[in-house]
C-alpha cells in the first residue's frame, strides 16, 4: 500500500517507515561499523538496522560474543554478588 521503504529493527522487529533515531550497522568478520541513521547508510548492501542505541548494543554484544569465544578466563574479575548460575 505504501511506496515508502520499511526498516525493521533486527533485535525487536519493530518496523518504521521513517526512522530518525535509528542506527545502521555494517558487520563483517573482522570489523563492525556503526553509522548514524541516513538513507545512504540504511540502504547500503549488508546494512543492518536498529531502532536505537540499546538494540544496537545488543547486536554489538552478540558480535563480540561471536568473535571472542571461547572467552579467556579472567582471573582478576570480582565474583558477581547475588548472581546465580
Ligand atoms: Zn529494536
Amino acid at each position: 500500500m505504501t511506496t515508502k521503504p520499511e526498516y525493521r529493527c533486527e533485535v525487536c522487529g519493530i518496523v518504521d517507515t521513517h526512522p530518525v533515531r535509528w542506527f545502521v550497522i555494517q558487520c563483517g568478520d573482522s570489523q563492525l561499523t556503526v553509522h548514524r541513521w541516513s538513507l545512504q547508510a540504511a540502504n547500503a548492501a549488508g546494512a543492518r538496522h536498529f531502532c536505537g542505541e540499546a538494540h544496537s548494543e545488543v547486536y554489538i554484544g552478540r558480535w563480540f560474543d561471536s568473535i571472542c569465544s571461547p572467552p579467556k578466563p579472567d582471573f582478576n574479575a570480582p565474583s558477581p554478588v547475588g548472581m546465580k548460575r
